[in-house]
């Protein structure tokens, strides 16, 4: 990424745009160095051992025990997050569901939901699914083409509880544990947030994303602005099970097209993440998620949401879905790494200001050739708290931008003679403190079919 000098006051950048390269600057922000400095290697640890201990964790699984299954867990996670500072305000999102799909019978399911308040009712949520499942065979077996109907048959008994063992400590405790952990991190900080942050344990997850679907909907009935889900979900293992190791990258899923709100939220991980974590590599991948496999994330995307899926870099799917997914499937130092690119992330965006609006009234995209009908000429709208904005272009073919220019505190930037059919632009508002927002791209909108009538007569 090549960073150019602050341009205050004007409107059009004189120089030509090749020799706009600097050296960058460093512009880390001490606080959040800090704060991912401390995520806690021994601390994941113990969570996941705790999470493994209740035995299954599956949705549908029995609430009376008060150390085995899915009530015992979620009670757990409860205290556990409330034990962590009084700023975060713990509670289950809570839901009645009747049997459909793969729930055979009427079950309370509950999100374990902490809420740090921020100055803005904006929320960038943190999450993982803390429900499990195990059945014959694993993922393993469903990757090798065995018959997954009979694999995923109904119990004979659907009022029964699904108690068979499923420890889950890497689907998902990991990412139950990256969140529980962050939850900890970001509270007792002391750095006062500009966006609220959510730290979510989803349920239901392995029933159908049920728990994010639930609360997706609830989100959009109460009008709650979320603007970001950073959902993890097997991200603690770094060994494949074809022998591979790569614990120094992590997979980060969006949903398109390649503008889309997702894929600039993805950007921003590996923008941020990379920078406060330059030992650990984000790799985006341009598609929803892994072939045949899906995430809370797509719920999120479903109901209208941006929302990417973090996946650990090389899977073992012999642990997955099966007993074998236990505490010795999981690298520590590599987990912590994930939480890490995690927090650098979602505390830089819960520091800056949203994102600038690219789109006029009338929902068009503010890019036009003024003035001589051969220059880029860009207008967004101003937001709170941004003193300068950053805006990038790239060639209209590739996914990274390449190059990017800090304006002043203005709304508009003429690039002269650049033809805008030739590049990407995209505008980011930046605070005084240098916390960039996601990048707002100009994207042209889909055009509607005229179909032509023809008079029905041979020519
Ligand atoms: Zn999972």
């Amino acid at each position: 990424m090549r960073t150019a000098r602050v341009i205050v006051g004007t409107a059009v950048l004189a120089c030509s745009v090749s020799s706009i390269a600097v050296a960058q600057s460093s512009d880390l922000d001490p606080r959040i160095v800090k704060l991912v400095a401390s995520v806690s290697e021994e601390r994941l640890g113990a969570i996941l051992k705790k999470l493994e201990s209740f035995e299954t964790r599956s949705s549908l699984s029995s609430t009376d025990s008060p150390t085995r299954g899915v009530g015992a867990a979620r009670n757990w996670i409860l205290e556990e997050m409330r034990s962590y500072s009084p700023r975060l305000k713990v509670d289950f999102d809570a839901y009645q569901v009747p049997p459909q799909g793969r729930i055979t019978r009427t079950v309370d399911m509950r999100n374990v939901m902490a809420v740090l308040p921020g100055r803005s009712p904006r929320r960038i949520y943190i999450s993982g699914h803390y429900d499990s499942l195990a059945r014959p065979g694993g993922q393993g077996a469903s990757n090798s083409g065995a018959d997954t109907q009979t694999l995923t048959a109904p119990p004979a008994d659907p009022n029964a509880p699904l108690d068979n063992l499923a420890p889950g400590v890497n689907d998902d405790g990991s990412g139950t544990a990256l969140t529980i952990e962050l939850a900890r991190v970001f509270s007792q900080s002391g750095v006062e947030f500009e966006a609220t942050l959510v730290f979510m344990c989803h349920v239901g997850e392995e029933q159908g994303l049920v728990g994010a679907r639930l609360h997706a909907q609830r989100a959009i009935a109460q009008k709650i602005p979320i603007e970001a889900v950073l959902n993890n979900d097997i991200v603690g293992n770094d060994k494949g099970g074809n022998g591979i190791v790569d614990g120094a990258t992590i997979r980060v899923y969006s949903e398109g097209p390649e503008d889309s709100p997702s894929r600039a939220l993805a950007r921003f991980i590996q923008r941020w993440g990379g920078r406060y974590v330059p030992s650990h590599r984000v790799r985006p991948m341009s598609r929803p998620d892994r072939f045949g496999r899906g995430g809370d994330h797509s719920a999120y995307n479903q109901l209208g949401f941006t929302a990417v899926g973090f996946r650990e870099s090389r899977e073992n799917f012999t642990r997955q879905h099966d007993v074998r997914d236990t505490f010795e499937g999981i690298s520590l130092p590599y987990l912590a790494q994930n939480a890490r690119v995690n927090a650098a992330s979602a505390a830089t965006l819960a520091l800056a200001p949203p994102a600038p609006g690219v789109l006029s009234e009338r929902g068009q995209p503010m890019i036009t050739r003024a003035p001589t009908g051969y220059d880029a000429n860009v207008k967004w709208t101003a937001v709170a708290g941004a003193t300068a904005y950053r805006v990038f272009w790239r060639e209209a073919w590739g996914p990274d931008w390449q190059h990017d220019v800090l304006v002043g505190n203005v709304t508009n930037l003429v690039l002269p003679n650049m033809q805008i059919d030739d590049y990407v632009f995209g505008v980011a508002a930046v605070d005084a403190a240098g916390h960039e927002s996601m990048v707002s791209a100009y994207v042209t909108p889909p055009r509607a079919n005229t179909p032509i009538t023809e008079s029905g007569a041979r020519p």
